[in-house]
């Protein structure tokens, strides 16, 4: 019988729960219990996909095409549960649904309210993942902070299951802060104050999982529980990790919040194994070679913009056994120095990674870094648009086009080396149009690429709407660019190489979703190696 357990948030955002719904989720499976994640975010944005980064972070695209909200990425990082368009419930699909149904007057003529139709839609699509036949337990993050308008209705839909599966099937999970005030004082008012807030709608959480910069002493734990009705085993210490994310189930299971888990939903235990993940933690923490990659890229100030990329160096380093330090480089600062003094910012990274990105600003920085990367021998890994800024500066300084350009970027333009498709020039819609999910490629036999992949057809998931411009196909190969991956009828090219250079690769698409720190990327595996090597290289040179 399928069980749910629900994870709200409580005093304020960015706690982390994401992580710490993850995190239970992977302390589950090493009970052998098949589990589902599924995210909720309560913005009437049907998804992820038009919002900027600057407001969400990172896009996480799923295998089927969907532009979900970074906790997605999380959920593949830390478990192995599936993560598709079903595990992504915005309110804006929700609403979406039941006014297109309304129009079409499948509601026989009654008046359509938020209890019971839009609660019942809610359920329907928890039920629509909770109740396939290979799931144990589906976790439910409601994103937002209890007590925020737009995340009462998925409050009282869960509201809703636990009265209607009952005690045992439905387990409530609420994620507070404990913050420190001056003298290194921990109050707990605001987490009484949250829980209050939750029972006021009729949830009694079942386990608290309280933030805090340091472990909860027993005292707090013990005030805790009195105020709130926890019982004091299921409050949990969710204390700031020192060395990984990926320590955070370690930390869960020394407080023994699986066992908790499995007692209070009548679940079997099964071995509980860790010792792969507990391997995983021990070289992150250490790693015995370190390696520094410059990421270029102009959403560079916000950390979560590029976590799945930050996310896949780190297992990059750990498929090495090496550190690696990220040094995050704005390309539109790169723009404004001297010759000297941009010589002198990338000459401090062994690796170059240029991350996708969408509009011109930033990119005349990205090209210089392009060329340094490729003049000095430099690693280089181009992503998406960083593919496509490889392509546009192979064609200045190589081919001697000085106005190639993207049509993203320049309309008019002479030689446009990255353009639009056909079907992309007549869209009018921004949601969802662009060429999303994964598809095939093949690689060329020999290729670098091919040769990190181990593999001539990989699977990738792409986002994005402008493609090399294939009337340069002939133009582009003779003079040195290898046009190592295409798709499988030939017609767009997939990924370039530089050919006589250690590690120069550019893919359209996006390898960074699917690596995990159990099975690193490839590509990144691969990326890094040849940055560590560089790196002994240029001492063994000095
Ligand atoms: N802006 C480019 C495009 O749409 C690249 C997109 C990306 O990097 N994800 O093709």
């Amino acid at each position: 019988m399928n069980r749910y357990i629900f994870f709200s948030g409580g005093v304020c955002s960015s706690l982390g729960k994401g992580l710490a719904a993850t995190s239970l989720a992977n302390l589950l499976e090493s009970h052998q219990l098949r589990v589902q994640m599924i995210k909720i975010d309560p913005y009437l944005n049907v998804d992820a996909g038009t919002m900027s980064p600057y407001q969400h972070g990172e896009v996480y695209v799923t295998e089927d095409g969907f532009e979900t909200d970074l906790d997605l990425g999380n959920y593949a990082r830390f478990t192995n549960a599936p993560v598709t368009r079903a595990n992504s419930i915005t309110t804006g699909q929700i609403y979406q649904h039941v006014i297109e149904k309304e129009r079409q007057g499948r509601y026989l003529g009654r008046t359509v309210q938020i209890i019971p139709h839009i609660t019942d839609e809610i359920k329907r699509r928890i039920f629509a993942v909770g109740k396939q036949p290979d799931t144990d337990v589906t976790i439910i993050e409601i994103g937002g902070t209890v007590g925020d308008i737009e995340s009462v209705p998925y409050l009282e839909a869960a509201r809703q299951m636990i009265s209607d599966l009952g005690r045992d099937r439905v387990l409530f999970i609420h994620l507070t802060l404990i913050p420190e005030v001056g003298g290194g004082e921990y109050k707990t008012k605001p987490t009484q104050h949250s829980v209050m807030k939750l029972r006021e709608i009729g949830i009694q959480p079942d386990i608290l999982i309280c933030r805090s910069p340091v472990m909860l002493t027993a005292d707090l734990i013990s005030k805790i529980a009195l105020f709130t009705n926890v019982e004091r085993r299921a409050v949990i210490s969710g204390h700031d990790v020192s060395r990984t994310i990926y320590e955070l189930p370690l930390i869960y299971r020394e407080q023994n919040l699986d066992s908790l888990v499995l007692n209070r939903l009548d679940l079997s235990a099964g071995t509980g194994d860790l010792t792969e993940w507990s391997r995983i933690v021990d070289i992150c923490s250490n790693a015995e070679a370190q390696v520094t990659i410059g990421m270029v890229g102009k959403y560079i100030h916000l950390p979560d913009t590029y976590k799945s990329i930050c996310e896949a160096l780190q297992h990059g380093g750990i498929a090495n056994r090496a550190k690696v330090n990220l040094k995050q480089i704005d390309s539109e600062e790169l723009e404004d120095l001297s010759e000297e003094q941009f010589i002198q910012e990338l000459s401090q990274v062994e690796g170059i990674l240029i991350p996708g990105g969408f509009g011109s600003r930033g990119t005349k920085g990205m090209i210089k870094a392009a060329e340094f990367a490729r003049v000095h021998q430099v690693p280089c890994l181009g992503i998406c648009l960083g593919m496509q800024i490889m392509v546009i500066e192979f064609a200045r300084n190589v081919l001697g086009w000085q106005d190639a350009d993207s049509t993203e970027f320049k309309a008019e333009t002479r030689h446009p080396v990255i353009s639009l498709l056909e079907e992309q020039q007549s869209t009018t819609h921004m949601g969802g149009t662009m060429r999303l999910g994964a598809s095939p490629s093949h690689l060329k036999q020999g290729s670098r690429i091919a040769q990190a992949y181990g593999a001539v057809t990989v699977m990738e998931r792409h986002r994005h709407r402008y493609e090399f411009s294939s009337q340069y196909t002939d133009q582009f190969i003779e003079a040195g660019l290898v046009l190592s991956g295409f798709t499988p009828d030939e017609a767009l090219v997939e990924s370039v190489e530089w050919k006589d250079h250690p590690w120069g690769v550019g893919v359209q698409f996006h390898p960074e979703f699917t690596s995990t720190p159990r099975k690193p990327h490839p590509l990144f595996s691969s990326f890094i190696a040849a940055s560590m090597a560089g790196k002994e290289n240029s001492h063994a040179a000095g």
